[in-house]
């Protein structure tokens, strides 16, 4: 059946880019002559009959933003078949015959979920984490490690003041990509990811005392999420080297603002690539970047797929953080 209707819909935690994929998806319909529906708070709103037809101005002025226009939410209900069934029926009963999805690898479950129904549904990664392993960079991504990076570097300016540790949290659930690019990009003492066991004295007092004796009098340690436990961490390092050491959540700041150029532009031409793939008849793949390419994986393939860790950078962080 030829596509006439589809609709858009961002799941799970928001990321700068979001609206950018938003954009181009409807764009792309609309100028091929396919009718558009914005869908509100995720597959909640598939559940609810939450959906507006949208025109080419429904996304205007929303490139450079931040968060998504569309609202995003988690939906407990999705998880059930009832919730599914519930889903499709809204969706048939609307006339829409394909899905886009943009979110995380939760969304891209329920993409799964919709397009084994019987509904052609296609994922977009949208993720500040980078934690989908089939794409080399997730929407969201880019502006994220930015946006950290300049709130380390504000910290620095006052932890060099007064020669003081600064031991940051940055996100990424239970990937260290953002903490160990973060890290290398600020020039942390010491970076500690989920991916590598860390050992306190080896990892954080030893290095610090030896910077120490060169002369350095501030430092920086990044963790990541999956790690987590900052406050406790700087107690520890202050109560091992006596060096006033203060502990940075950043939280939320970090999937807020502006997205970078790389975002905006991946997103908007993933957002184009979903629909070609929805008017070529394709259902369940998820669209991925690799090697500065565009391509498309089966979103079961894909979320089997594992995503290697950088050791190399990570060893090359700490020879170079002396
Ligand atoms: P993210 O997409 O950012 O990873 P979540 O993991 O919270 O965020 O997933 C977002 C939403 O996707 C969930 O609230 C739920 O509606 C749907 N979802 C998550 N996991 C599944 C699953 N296994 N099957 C179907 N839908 C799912």
């Amino acid at each position: 059946m030829a596509l006439k209707r589809i609709a858009v819909l961002t799941s799970g935690g928001d990321a700068p880019g979001m609206n950018a994929a938003v954009r181009a998806a409807a764009r792309t319909a609309l100028f091929k002559g396919i009718e558009v529906f914005g869908v509100y708070r995720g597959y909640n709103g598939l559940i609810n009959n939450d959906l507006f037809p949208m025109n080419l101005r429904s996304v205007s002025d929303i490139i450079h933003r931040g968060g998504t226009m569309l609202f995003t939410a988690r939906c407990s209900e999705f998880n059930t078949e009832e919730g599914i069934q519930k889903a499709i029926k809204v969706c048939n009963d609307n006339g829409i015959n394909g899905v886009v999805v943009i979110g995380g690898d939760g969304s891209l479950r329920g993409a799964q979920d919709l397009s084994r129904h019987g509904m052609p549904c296609i994922g977009i990664p949208g993720t500040i984490d980078n934690d989908i392993s089939c794409c080399e960079y997730t929407i969201g991504y880019d502006t994220a490690m930015n946006t950290c990076m300049g709130m380390v570097d504000r910290l620095r300016d006052t932890a060099q003041s007064h020669d003081r540790c600064s031991v940051v949290e940055v996100m990424g659930r239970n990937a260290g990509y953002l903490a160990l690019n973060v890290g290398i990009a600020v020039g942390a003492t010491s970076i500690i990811v989920p991916e590598v066991p860390f050992d306190f004295e080896r990892d954080i007092i030893t290095r610090m005392k030896m910077t120490s004796q060169t002369g350095k009098k501030h430092f920086i340690v990044v963790v990541a999420e999956g790690v987590g436990g900052v406050m406790e961490l700087a107690d520890e390092i202050q109560k091992s080297t006596g060096i006033e050491s203060r502990a940075t959540i950043l939280g939320h700041v970090q999937r807020g603002g502006s997205p970078s150029v790389r975002d905006r532009v991946l997103a908007s031409e993933m957002g184009y690539h979903a629909v070609e793939l929805l008017i070529e008849g394709k259902s369940n793949r998820v669209v991925a970047t690799q090697n500065d390419s565009i391509l498309d994986y089966d979103i079961e393939v894909a979320l089997r797929m594992k995503k290697p860790f950088d050791f190399e950078l990570y060893n090359m962080a700490h020879e170079i953080s002396i």
